[in-house]
């Protein structure tokens, strides 16, 4: 019997359901394809959610995502809500539903498409064949340690404190290697072990466990020296790990090795095999409702989901050469239409992404 995968899907605002309405169309496409079965729940959450319950994150669709095996999110969030108080703001939303979930990992793909590499800052040579994750603990760290002001001898003086424990850094790092063991086997581990305690113990704590992984080759990358090398030999890397302050900036330096925001994926897992999936994009409220938003974001997104929480490879590596057949054949959304007046819509580029699917299955 077919075994049936229970999605969680959330919309949200702006553009969001625009998108989201196109990867529905590739799932579906998939089940079709490969005769896989999966049930649809839908939930509101962030702007939608508040101005219909009241509250941004409303309990129904939390337990929606906790009764699913993986959430497929939109984006939250626009000028409607942006002076709304704290708890009434669509992206206080975005931090309840991790921590509700136990997600402590964010998983930012950087792919360069070959004939996209013009709209990158870099030279086209270096970036030839970039295709690596980040993975960066979400839920430790400076970000999330003590923080206090207080009067010292030169005036006033903050402090951030950054801690880390043995188990939240072997829980990352365990993600990071099974990460690699998906793809091409390598993980460069990021710290500031020179310097820092809590990189010392995760530095030892990679060392300590990278035997249980033969086959990943590891090496460690102070995080100075990992933000030189993105820009200098990008397509060496295949997974970074590394912690959450680190993550958050090596993980925008190398969101902007593609070129555009419209492009990537990311995914947010916790232990086992669960995972949300979004683009990292937000809401545009700019060119919401217009139908020209681009959907590629979101469709690699459920790609990440079949490879990260289904073990479907087979569909997640369709989906990426339809996007690669569809861009390939010189079909653009705005954002990165080299001539704007011959770019398609939303729809249009769901759809043709759609049919390269189809047409990838019957070639194989
Ligand atoms: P944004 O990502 O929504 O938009 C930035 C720029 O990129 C805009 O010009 C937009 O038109 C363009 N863009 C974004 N996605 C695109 C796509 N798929 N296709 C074509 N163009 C695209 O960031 P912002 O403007 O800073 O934020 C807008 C709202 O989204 C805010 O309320 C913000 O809080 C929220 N936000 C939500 C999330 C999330 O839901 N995870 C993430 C970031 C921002």
């Amino acid at each position: 019997m077919t075994d049936v995968k229970r999605i969680a899907v959330i919309a949200g605002d702006g553009i969001g359901p625009e998108v989201v309405a196109e990867a529905i169309k590739v799932m579906k496409r998939t089940e079709e394809l490969f005769n896989y079965k999966f049930e649809f729940e839908f939930g509101l959450f962030g702007g939608i959610a508040i101005d219909e319950t009241g509250t941004p994150l409303p309990e129904a669709t939390l337990d929606m995502c906790k009764r699913a095996d993986s959430v497929l999110l939109g984006a939250v969030g626009g000028p409607k809500w942006d002076n709304n108080s704290k708890e009434l703001r669509p992206e206080t939303g975005l931090l309840g539903i991790r921590k509700a979930l136990g997600l402590f990992s964010n998983i930012r793909p950087a792919v360069v498409f070959d004939c996209l590499k013009d709209a990158s800052t870099l030279k086209p040579e270096v970036l030839e064949g970039t295709d690596l994750i980040v993975v960066r603990e979400l839920t430790g760290g400076i970000y999330f340690g003590e923080k206090f002001r207080r009067e010292g001898e030169r005036g006033q003086e903050a402090v951030d404190t950054c801690v880390y424990n043995v188990e939240e850094v072997e829980r990352i790092v365990r993600q990071g290697f099974e990460v690699a063991q998906k793809r091409r086997k390598k993980l460069a581990s990021v710290d500031k072990a020179n310097v820092l305690e809590t990189s010392r113990l995760w530095r030892e704590t990679v060392n300590r466990i990278a035997p249980e992984y033969p086959d990943v080759e590891l090496e460690h990358v102070l995080v100075d020296n990992c933000a030189m090398q993105l820009l200098r030999r990008p397509a060496s890397f295949d997974v970074i790990v590394t912690e959450n302050m680190f993550g958050d900036i090596l993980s925008d330096e190398a969101a902007m090795l593609t070129g555009s925001i419209g492009m990537l994926s990311s995914a947010s897992l916790g232990e086992g095999s669960f995972g949300l999936y979004e683009p990292v994009h937000g809401s545009a409220p700019d060119i919401a409702g217009q139908g020209i938003a681009n959907p590629i974001a979101t469709i690699l997104s459920v790609a990440l989901m079949f490879r990260l929480t289904f073990g479907y490879e087979d569909a997640a590596n369709a989906i990426e050469a339809a996007v690669k057949q569809v861009l390939d054949a010189g079909h653009r959304t705005g954002d990165i239409a080299v001539d704007r007046s011959q770019a398609i819509g939303t729809e249009q580029m769901g759809n043709l992404i759609v049919a390269a699917l189809s047409e990838q299955v019957v070639s194989a």
